[in-house]
């Protein structure tokens, strides 16, 4: 069966077309600039150049329309027709406390997805968007929703609630939900297959550093505790993001700087991190070469990003009693043997040994501890698209 997998944003829309008899990735592209001037479709089918077309797109369904023409195109395509994709896999951001697992889209999952447009206004309405397109313009093919939020549902109350009037989470459903789970997971099945050790009997710290970043606990196969939180903005400190504050700081700086209503947000979610502090970039890259030259305040983002790490490790090695594999994986993990030189320094008597010749790697799965580190320390590229395709098969196999 060969299945499509779509992750909409809100102007931008990521696809990938596999064959799932092989796990085989047949074709990716990108769609930007969605309802803009300048909408343009990248496509790459594996083997060959990547090919651009700028065409108008006014919509979600626009994009979805071309998706589906490139992915049928004579040369650039990867099938004759449609019928041949037998189920489309949705990213989904949010689908709050209702679903712990991927599954079947149907109207009441629409609904329930709709509910949670509140919990994530910027994520959840483009993902919503791409349903209701493939929805338009495939009607007979399955399509299954792949959350963000699923795989953190087994986090025990202790864990998920803040410490707030309760009947917020009981009116409001405040509370940590946790995000990039598909990716956790992806990571974590990959970690025990790569240890031979089944994922039952593993205690897994697994880093997604990227533009966004988050830790999760995973206690035999269960995740326990993650650092994202209601929103993606809690947890560590991102490109944009400033992660964990004194949420005091929120008022002070409202009527210090007399801002109106949600411009304190917007300085949170798209002014912080490590961009905030450094006042040059959110991109590690220039961050890393900007304190190689010297800049005193690249060098402190970098400083103040990987402490907050090392701190999320050291408390979930508490949580757990213990930690098998340590993962690194997303944009830093995956490149930079830096970051993650200084998140493991001086951990050896956590058992946490970084051999700094192996780590001299980017973008493989490696074992990247020394022989006599008690945790191995692994890097492992995620793929959260294989991830949405293997639920997706899975699913619609059974149907
Ligand atoms: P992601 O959100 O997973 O796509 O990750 C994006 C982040 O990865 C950006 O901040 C990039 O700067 C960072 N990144 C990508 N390549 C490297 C690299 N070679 N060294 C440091 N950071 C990198």
């Amino acid at each position: 069966m060969k299945v499509l997998v779509i992750n909409c944003g809100s102007s931008s829309l990521k696809y990938q077309v596999l064959d799932m008899t092989n796990e085989q990735l047949l074709c990716k592209g990108l769609v930007e600039r969605i309802g803009m001037e300048g909408s343009v479709i990248s496509h790459t089918k594996m083997g060959h150049d990547k090919v651009k077309k700028e065409i108008e797109m006014k919509d979600h369904k626009d994009a979805i329309a071309q998706v589906l023409a490139m992915v049928q195109d004579p040369e650039q395509g990867v099938v004759k027709s449609m019928d041949e994709i037998g189920a489309v896999g949705h990213r989904v951001v949010h689908a709050g406390e209702k679903y712990a697992n991927s599954v079947l889209i149907d109207d009441s999952v629409l609904e329930a997805l709709e509910e949670c447009v509140e919990l994530a206004p910027l994520h959840n309405p483009p993902n919503l968007l791409g349903i209701h397109a493939c929805q338009a313009l495939m009607p007979n093919t399955p399509m299954v929703g792949v959350f963000d939020t699923a795989f953190h549902q087994t986090m025990p109350p202790h864990n998920y609630l803040y410490a707030l009037p309760y009947e917020y989470y009981t009116k409001y459903g405040i509370r940590k939900y946790g995000f990039h789970g598909t990716s956790h997971k992806y990571v974590a099945q990959r970690a025990s297959a790569m240890l031979n050790i089944n994922i039952n009997d593993l205690k897994i710290i697994t880093c997604h550093l990227g533009n966004g970043a988050s830790v999760s606990a995973i206690k035999y196969g269960k995740v326990v505790d993650t650092s994202m939180g209601f929103t993606p903005l809690q947890g560590l400190v991102m490109g944009t993001r400033s992660g964990d504050i004194d949420p005091a700081i929120v008022t002070y700086i409202r009527k210090k700087e007399n801002l109106p209503q949600g411009v304190v947000n917007d300085i949170l979610n798209k002014k912080s991190g490590v961009l905030g502090i450094s006042g040059i970039s959110s991109d590690f890259r220039d961050l890393e070469e900007a304190m190689a030259e010297g800049n005193e305040r690249a060098e402190l983002a970098l400083r103040v990003f990987c402490q907050k790490v090392r701190f999320y490790i050291g408390a979930y090695i508490a949580e757990m009693n213990g930690l098998d594999a340590l993962v690194f994986t997303a944009g830093v993990g995956e490149n930079s043997d830096e970051m993650r030189a200084h998140i493991c320094n001086e951990m050896g008597n956590l058992g946490i040994k970084l051999d700094l010749m192996k780590n001299k790697v980017r973008g493989q799965e490696r074992v990247i501890s020394t022989d006599d580190s008690k945790v191995k320390i692994l890097l492992i590229p995620t793929n959260e698209e294989l991830m949405i395709a293997r639920d997706t098969y899975e699913i619609v196999s059974e149907l």
